[in-house]
């Protein structure tokens, strides 16, 4: 190590220190250990004979890569703390973060959630300090000494390197964590813990026990670590260990909502863990005096491990006659997948500046119900750049839109209904100027009553939007009187956030005459931004223009509410004339937009003991938030749908949407029947329990069959939801895995496997025949290239590659002829939203139609010249004074439904499929690993099949986030406090089954849709439910095991704290008896 003076070093490290907090700079390493020379140097340079000294300023990257060469290179006996720090830095962050992130910041900045404070504490290690008035050596343990994370470093010293001690003979070392994704997020909980045994005996010498993320910074369980010195490494040690630590460890309830109970749960597990790792360790030491763990233990001391997902996608061919030019059925990428994938395409903020621009930021209420006494906007109007702010009293025409039960509103007025809810903007020079001067703008409320938040609370103030709908078919009451068994039930499901990479845009730009404006804006529907932005203003919808490139993804989230905030947006360019940008950061799009509806389904179900089930009653609430929406329409189809795949010959259902004071919730890919039918399969499971058939069976026997009708008395075939279903227990060898998964969990006592089958019918369908018309316009010009456009809207769903496709197909031309701008309003008028999985279907029939009518035209010109080009039979057509521009139409289909007979064809035709999931749970952290899925669907003849099936891939991880880890909290007060990628988690890579298949059904064709193909946007979200039943039929084979309560509930989301609590045992008891348990959750179930 080389002696440096210490001004060196100091000037050295604030230097970086200074750059450092920017995470994304470029970081002057300090040189004293690691950082200098060439690469072999920098892994030699910083090890000594008693361990090995890191750089503050190293990179985690690097540092793994130091240990990971450390570990090599020297006995095991020594590296047992290395090992234990790489075990953290595996799962740190991700990649990209342990690249920029330094040893010295994670240390220094004493978060609470540093994966390396406790590990890094537990082992000794120690830290080397600076200032100008010297150098010192610390332990890092003392940081923590307070309780607090204050202690010892002094505002003038800087950390200039780190000591990590080699371990010793009889020492042992490990690290844990639990987080609420495995990579890319912080940890719930983790620990760092060793053990020094007194030579060749497993009496405790020395134990050190730290936790970080339970409290405010890492904490040591200091009490305990004492009082155990000198015990025996054994049972009776283990009981007074964990109770010593829930003694100690007092964890108050944290403000994020995170329940207290699972951080206790995990604290005492870690160690218990611990207790088993050296168990095992000290086996090796002496097998006659320590025999180790039982094997059926072993399996819990491997951690889960991301490895690569491998996946099957399978389609069939097309006909071998197919013209190889003609481009339907073949897997075409994406045509700006590339563009996606290099940051090439254009987004709405990436659309260059317009001249004298103005950014919008929006000032939001923060209470759920109150009255606007007064909003002071003084203090806002004097910050730098600010140039106006926006009211409801610069609303020139409509701030109110009724479009059902009640009003959406652009600001609030007098009074506020939800926290979120839009009050006012500032129009600013920039971004950052408009959201400093937002923060600044006072608004003083006086709360309303009553504050509604929960489904519980709506029921309880009968606060519904209209109508409240009821399906009723057979004799429900009657059914019950002979049936063998009644179960009844109740499942809460949580909401979900869109998570759509491009937040809520607009760009509004007014023209400067007669009114007119164009509107840039982020939307899966520009007709609905046209009339709200045009009747917000007072100007006919001539006058206003909005244009869709591409959407950054939506899911149903950028109908009605981009179109308030393209009103707001319009308002300020109105009044300002000014162009008006505004993008909603991610904290406010969650904050704001709403999502999905949280639902609660009641059922009770009556059925036979060999499994038929005769009838159900069941009563669906959604939290619809404070303005209707889609509410309703989610109801009626959450109704519509809940059947899924079975014939339920008796069933009464109601749907209410609650009113409530939350944000608006709105659509969300599935549209209620997500919901809905997670309610049908978790009564089914139920009943499975009760009669003690399988599920899988239960499902077979109530499956749909021949010449059957729906609940609403709509004919369908099953014949492809048969075929599915069989196809799938046979592509996923079902039956023979779940007599490994059955043999495996007989071996494994804390890990378990799960393995489910689910089926799906999916209606698909509009309720109308108008909201299903569609309209294309293809011009083709002279040069031989064609511009085509439709009314839908690329949403990273691939309908313009489809479309191309199609209008390829039709006008017998190369798709790279064809070109696809925009989706606008001044080109189709009147377009309904790309939503309901119509897309292609409808616009398909569009194109095709624009497409016959040129070719129409052109035919006689191609009859006259048949061996002419394509361009020689335009430059003709041209020359003919024929039209080389067509529009195209579709009407939509024919679907009605009377919701007075509770009868109807609400649906134009079903899609089906299953998927069989396999996972493996881990018991004592609730922890999960998706091992496996097989789906198989039924999507007609696919236009596309790398599209398509990349849909039913996207959807199916979409819906493992929404059955198994997408969590919403609430305070009491109405705040949402999961409001970023910190706090909410959506599925990652390590998320993925890592063995993934996706079969497309042969031969099957759908004589409705363009093509004989079957929308498939939504579909497979739905299919994600067959992780969540396979981890339940893993916490199933847990409680078997331990002879706990046959029937119990599992909610939506299906997270580790759940399944955790699920797998009832000695811990989750010792809970029970803890005194501080009864600490208030701090987040509500809404
Ligand atoms: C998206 C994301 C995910 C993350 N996930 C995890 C995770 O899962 N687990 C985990 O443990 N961490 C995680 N982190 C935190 C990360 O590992 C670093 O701890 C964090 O970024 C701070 O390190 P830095 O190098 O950026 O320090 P900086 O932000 O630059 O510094 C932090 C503070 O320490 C001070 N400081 C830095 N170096 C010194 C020094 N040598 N002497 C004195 N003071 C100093 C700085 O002045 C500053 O006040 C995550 C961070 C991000 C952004």
């Amino acid at each position: 190590m080389t002696e440096e003076p210490v001004e060196n070093i100091l000037k050295l490290t604030h230097l970086w220190v200074k750059h450092h907090l920017n995470i994304y700079s470029v970081k002057v390493a300090a040189r004293e250990e690691v950082g200098m020379g060439s690469w072999k140097q920098r892994m030699d340079f910083p090890f000594s004979r008693s361990g090995l000294t890191l750089g503050a300023a190293c990179s985690l990257s690097l540092m793994k890569d130091i240990l990971t060469n450390a570990i090599s290179e020297y006995p095991e006996e020594k590296t047992k703390v290395f090992c234990a720090v790489l075990q953290q830095l595996r799962t740190l962050g991700g990649e990209q973060i342990r690249n920029v992130a330094s040893l010295g910041g994670n240390i220094v900045s004493r978060k609470s959630t540093s994966d390396l404070n406790p590990i890094l504490a537990a082992s000794n290690c120690m830290l080397n300090l600076a200032s100008r008035g010297g150098k010192r050596q610390i332990p890092l343990s003392d940081i923590f000494a307070d309780g607090v994370g204050n202690n010892t470093i002094t505002p003038e010293e800087i950390l200039v390197s780190v000591y990590i001690p080699h371990s010793r003979k009889g020492e042992y070392v490990s690290a844990f964590r639990q987080a609420p994704r495995r990579e890319n997020a912080l940890p719930i909980t983790n620990a760092g813990m060793r053990v020094l045994f007194e030579e060749g005996t497993d009496l405790i010498k020395d134990l050190s026990i730290f936790y970080g993320g339970a409290v405010s910074t890492t904490i040591c369980a200091k009490q305990t670590c004492r009082t155990l010195i000198g015990r025996h490494w054994n049972e009776q040690m283990l009981d007074e260990a964990c109770q010593l630590i829930l003694k100690e460890i007092a964890l108050p309830g944290s403000p994020s909502g995170e329940k207290v109970d699972y951080k206790k749960i995990l604290v005492v597990s870690f160690f218990y863990r611990f207790f088993l790792e050296v168990l095992q360790s000290l086996r090796t030491m002496d097998p006659c005096r320590y025999p180790g763990i039982p094997m059926e233990y072993r399996s819990v001391l491997q951690d889960f491990k991301t490895k690569i997902p491998q996946s099957i996608q399978i389609y069939q061919d097309i006909e071998p006659s197919q013209s190889p030019q003609d481009p339907v059925g073949r897997p075409i990428m994406h045509q700006s997948g590339i563009k996606h994938a290099t940051g090439e395409a254009v987004y709405i903020d990436d659309l260059p500046s317009v001249d004298g621009e103005l950014f919008l930021a929006v000032v939001t209420s923060s209470r759920a119900h109150a009255k606007i006494v007064s909003i002071d906007t003084s203090e806002a109007l004097k910050g730098p750049g600010v140039f106006d702010i926006i009211t409801a009293h610069d609303v020139p025409a409509t701030n109110e839109f009724y479009y059902s039960d009640g009003p959406e509103i652009i600001f609030a007025r007098n009074k506020v209904i939800c926290v979120g809810q839009i009050v006012c903007a500032v129009v600013a020079d920039s971004d950052i100027h408009a959201k400093q001067a937002a923060a600044k703008v006072k608004i003083e409320y006086e709360v309303l009553e009553p504050v509604i938040l929960t489904i519980e609370e709506a029921i309880k103030h009968n606060s519904f939007f209209e109508p409240k709908r009821k399906l009723e078919h057979g004799n429900v009451d009657q059914a019950f009187e002979t049936v063998d068994n009644i179960i009844e039930g109740e499942i809460h499901i949580g909401g979900q956030e869109h998570f759509y990479m491009e937040t809520q845009s607009v760009l509004a730009v007014p023209i400067g005459e007669d009114k007119e404006m164009d509107v840039y804006v982020s939307t899966q529907h520009p007709a609905i931004i046209q009339e709200m932005v045009a009747a917000s203003l007072g100007v006919p919808a001539n006058r206003i223009m909005c244009h869709v490139k591409r959407v950054g993804g939506a899911f149903g989230g950028k109908l009605l509410k981009a179109g308030l905030l393209a009103s707001v947006a319009a308002v300020a360019a109105n009044k300002t004339s000014r162009a008006v940008r505004l993008i909603l950061s991610r904290g406010d799009d969650m904050l704001i937009t709403g999502g999905r509806h949280p639902f609660i389904g009641k059922y009770k179900v009556g059925f036979m003991n060999d499994g038929r089930i005769r009838a159900v009653d069941a009563k669906y609430y959604i939290n619809g938030g404070c303005t209707p929406d889609d509410s309703v329409l989610v109801a009626e189809v959450s109704l519509l749908k809940m059947d899924n795949a079975y014939k339920i010959p008796n069933l009464r259902c109601w749907a209410y949407a609650c009113k409530t004071n939350l944000p608006s919730n709105t659509a969300f890919r599935g549209f209620g029947f997500p919901q809905s039918a997670l309610v049908t399969e978790t009564w089914i499971t139920g009943v499975a329990d009760k009669t003690g058939l399988s599920p899988e069976k239960i499902r077979e026997i109530n499956m749909y069959k021949e010449n059957e009708q729906t609940h609403f008395k709509q004919k369908l075939d099953p014949q492809n939801l048969i075929r599915c279903w069989n196809e799938c227990i046979e592509k996923s060898a079902y039956y023979s895995r779940k007599t490994a998964v059955n043999e495996f969990n007989k071996q494994n006592y804390w890990k378990k496997k799960g393995i489910a089958i689910v089926p799906m019918k999916f209606p698909f369908g509009l309720g109308t025949r108008y909201l299903s018309q569609a309209a294309a316009l293809v011009h083709i010009y002279t040069d031989g290239s064609v511009l085509l456009t439709h009314g839908g809207i690329e949403m990273g769903q691939g309908i313009h590659t489809k479309m191309i496709q199609v209008a390829s197909r039709e006008l017998n031309i190369p798709m790279s002829c064809i070109h696809f701008c925009e989706t606008s309003t001044t080109t189709v008028p009147n377009a309904c939203a790309s939503a309901g999985s119509a897309g292609t279907d409808v616009n398909g029939m569009a194109v095709k139609d624009a497409c016959q009518t040129l070719l129409k035209r052109l035919q006689p010109i191609i009859n006259k010249n048949p061996k002419g080009t394509w361009n020689d039979w335009i430059k003709e057509a041209f020359e003919q004074s024929v039209s080389l521009s067509a529009t195209g139409y579709f009407r939509g289909y024919n679907e009605n439904m009377d919701w007075e007979k509770g009868e109807g064809q609400p649906f134009t035709y079903f899609l089906y499929g299953a998927a069989c999931s396999e996972v493996e749970i881990n018991c004592l952290t609730g922890d999960h690993k998706n091992l496996r899925t097989d789906i198989v669907m039924d999507i007609g003849y696919s236009i596309n099949p790398a599209v398509d099936i990349g849909q039913i891939e996207g959807a199916f991880v979409q819906g493992i986030g929404l059955y198994t880890m997408e969590e919403l909290k609430y305070s009491p007060e109405g705040v949402l406090y999961t409001r970023g990628p910190d706090q909410y988690k959506i599925p990652a890579v390590c998320d993925i089954p890592e063995q993934f298949s996706v079969s497309l059904l042969s031969s099957s064709q759908n004589p409705y849709a363009i093509y004989a193909s079957k929308g498939i946007g939504e579909a497979g979200l739905f299919l994600g439910s067959s992780v969540f039943f396979a981890l339940r039929d893993a916490v199933t084979s847990v409680r078997n095991e331990r002879g706990l309560k046959k029937t119990f509930a599992l909610n939506s989301p299906l997270t580790a704290e759940q399944i955790r609590a699920s797998c009832a045992d000695d811990f989750t008891e010792m809970m029970k008896n803890n005194e501080s348990t009864s600490s208030t959750p701090r987040a509500i179930s809404v």
